[in-house]
């Protein structure tokens, strides 16, 4: 401690030196203990060991130098007693002796203590006391007239030394020094005292010895004591290692390792508090889920470790957003966030929910193989608001952020939604839609239907189209708009599509009604492994040739076309499976997937046909058909119901048209008494 820090310590009032000590020792001992797990730790040096113990022993004597010294003073004043046995005639002084000494002292210490004085000065107050204590009493009993008595109660002095050397806590020197005084004052008084050789010579010995005696011990429980300081230390050490290791170790168990933001256990834990504050408190708050777009790509084309840093830069910017909200971030699952918010109403929800988007475009991160025709990184927004309904649970406003963000996708993405219970794709009825699939194929729910293609030249039913149908339990029918949307958000689409093919397979195909079946497959479909390998499973057991179907594929806005769909595409193409591009001209990626894939077939969106009551939607049909047509793809065009535009269709010699004006879909039982009935296979079909 310098001279300044000592000065400013001994002004502290004494109860604040004590407390002040102890927090050094505290705070060193922080130091002392790292707080990262496993990192080794440096030692204290030897100085500054002894450093620490003298300011950890200061405080010890201080708080014991009252009660030592009090007690010290009712001892010695109850020797009075002896006094008057012993040395009646002197027994006034020695007693007026003792209650001077005694108080004296007393007084003087409390004085300190109240000042605050620093703690050697309350030593040498305590080792004076002892000194004068035993001056006080030594001098008027030696004038006593019993010579006989006074030399032997002169033996008393001892326990004067014993008092310096083990009943006060002095430092080792302070002790010495008093012990050394009174042994030099009985030396003195020896030598005076009226008594033969031998008695001096005896006692004196008896001096020495019990000087030495004592100092020794004295010097033993010092450094008795400096070891009890050591193992405390050691102690306090390890303690505090340990529980910052534990702090360490439940921070890193609740942090994601890659941005330092909570993970998903920990976030998972602060929904449960501000669900619980809206239960109790009535605190509302906002689940807000963020999703970075085309993530999958941008990781494809410049590297996890780019990745991993447009990750982080995502991050950094949404943590700072999020701290003026005083709002909580956490890291959801791969490229997925999570915001959690306390907010009074929808108005600032979607304020944050658009501050969200805004934040991560204006990091102008470059991405530029995304083919939408942005060539940033930005992120979908998906967002839920607590709201007063029956049953509300928990894992329902995840649930709702989770179809917010699923519309936000769908949307076009760089956007953001929040979860409206109104919408009919965020509805109820949709989850009742949902639970609906999960039993429909079970309970005979979901059935198909055919509509016949024609192909213009021959006149004749080139193939039919598979529409899959879907009715609730009371036999109302759900529109294909309204279940398809759900069963690809909630995979259900994996099983219906699965089951879907194999029953075109048995139903259509295993019959020669018709030489090809054209059935809609999801873009999800495609991208979940091992499709491929179950579409050849079921034609192996229906013994079909791939080349009899057809996969249309719709160019949507879910999911990206990215190396796993060309693969699996170009795996069904092995097969002999036609690919077909569905709806051309109504998505936003038509063209590049145009450049992607191969497709045997292109079917143009029926309101390219619909729109050509105006010039300008005939000049966009013919171009559209001149386009498909120069990449020399086969073209259909969908929704041909009028004789005049199936005139048109021949005129602009389109190769194969759909819709009303050729067949309604119908039933396979329906389709197949047709062409029964007809006798002729593959011809054109008029529906009732
Ligand atoms: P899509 O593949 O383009 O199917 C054609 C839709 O147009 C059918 O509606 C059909 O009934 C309707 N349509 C046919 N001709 C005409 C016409 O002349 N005029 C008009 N206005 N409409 C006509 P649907 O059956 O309601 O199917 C709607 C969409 O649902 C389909 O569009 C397809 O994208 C999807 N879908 C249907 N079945 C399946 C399936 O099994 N799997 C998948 N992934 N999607 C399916
Ligand atoms: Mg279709
Ligand atoms: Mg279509």
């Amino acid at each position: 401690m310098g001279a300044r820090a000592r000065k400013e310590f001994e002004r502290q009032k004494p109860f604040e030196q004590g407390f002040i000590a102890e927090e050094r020792v505290a705070s060193r001992l922080a130091d002392m203990a790292h707080v990262e797990p496993y990192e080794p730790r440096p030692g204290p040096g030897p100085n500054e060991l002894r450093v620490l113990y003298r300011e950890e022993s200061q405080a010890k004597r201080r708080r014991e130098a009252r009660p030592g010294l009090w007690m010290a003073v009712a001892i010695y004043v109850l020797f009075s007693a002896t006094d008057l046995l012993l040395i009646p005639d002197v027994a006034l002084y020695t007693i007026t002796a003792r209650f001077a000494v005694g108080l004296t002292a007393l007084l003087t210490l409390e004085g300190q203590l109240r000042r605050g004085v620093a703690t050697q000065w309350l030593d040498v107050t305590c080792a004076a006391a002892i000194i004068f204590g035993y001056i006080g009493w030594l001098w008027p009993a030696s004038w006593g007239a019993d010579r006989e008595t006074v030399a032997y109660y002169m033996v008393f002095g001892t326990i004067f030394m014993m008092s310096a050397n083990l009943f006060f806590t002095f430092s080792f020197k302070v002790s010495i020094v008093t012990s050394t005084i009174i042994l030099c004052i009985l030396y003195v008084v020896n030598y005076f005292v009226p008594a033969s050789l031998t008695y001096k010579m005896v006692f004196g010995t008896f001096y020495v010895s019990c000087f030495t005696f004592t100092s020794y011990v004295n010097w033993k429980l010092n450094e008795e004591r400096y070891n009890v300081f050591l193992n405390a230390l050691e102690a306090k050490i390890q303690h505090k290692e340990a529980t910052e290791r534990g702090k360490a170790l439940l921070r890193l168990s609740r942090t994601d390792p890659l941005t330092g933001l909570e993970n998903r256990r920990a976030i998972d834990e602060k929904l449960r508090e501000y669900w619980s504050d809206w239960q109790k408190l009535g605190n509302r708050f906002a689940a807000i889920l963020i999703d970075v777009d085309f993530f999958k790509k941008f990781n494809d084309c410049y590297g996890h470790q780019e990745g991993d840093r447009c990750l982080i830069h995502v991050a950094n910017a949404l943590g700072e957003l999020i701290t003026r909200y005083n709002g909580s971030i956490g890291r959801y699952g791969g490229e997925e966030f999570i915001v959690l918010a306390r907010m009074n109403d929808k108005e600032q929800v979607a304020d944050l929910s658009e501050a969200i988007c805004r934040t991560v475009e204006d990091l102008a991160l470059t991405h530029e193989l995304r083919r939408d025709g942005t060539s940033i990184v930005t992120v979908s927004v998906g967002a839920a608001f607590t709201r007063t309904q029956a049953g509300a649970k928990l894992e329902k406003i995840i649930h709702e952020a989770d179809r917010a963000l699923y519309l936000a996708k769908a949307g076009g993405r760089n956007c953001a939604r929040l979860f409206d219970p109104t919408d009919p794709q965020s509805s109820d009825e949709s989850e009742n839609i949902a639970a609906l699939l999960k039993i429909a194929i079970d309970r005979n729910l979901v059935s198909l239907v055919y509509q016949p293609i024609q192909e213009i030249a021959s006149g004749r039913v080139e193939a039919v189209e598979a529409l899959m149908r879907l009715k609730m339990l009371d036999g109302i029918l759900v529109p294909p708009s309204l279940f398809i949307p759900v069963a690809e958000r909630t995979g259900a689409i994996l099983e219906l599509g699965r089951w879907a093919i194999r029953t075109v397979c048995t139903d259509v195909l295993a019959h020669d009604d018709v030489r090809v079946v054209s059935v809609n497959v999801s873009p999800i479909q495609l991208k979940t492994p091992g499709f491929a390998t179950s579409v050849a499973g079921i034609l192996g057991e229906t013994g079909v040739a791939g080349s009899r179907l057809a996969f249309e594929i719709t160019e949507g806005r879910e999911l990206e076309m990215d190396s796993d769909i060309l693969r699996c595409i170009s795996d069904l193409k092995l097969l002999g499976i036609k690919i077909w591009l569905d709806d051309f001209g109504t998505g936003f990626a038509g063209l590049s997937w145009l450049r992607l894939i191969d497709f045997d077939t292109v079917k143009i969106d029926r309101s390219f046909l619909h729109d050509c009551g105006t010039p300008k939607g005939m000049a966009m049909l013919q171009d559209i058909i001149a386009l498909v047509r120069n990449r020399g793809h086969k073209i259909l065009v969908e929704g041909v119901e009028t004789d005049e535009q199936m005139a048109l269709m021949r005129e602009f010699g389109i190769d194969k048209v759909q819709g009303y004006h050729v067949g309604r879909p119908m039933p396979a039982a329906s389709f197949q008494a047709k062409q029964q009935v007809q006798k002729r296979p593959f011809t054109v079909l008029k529906s009732a």
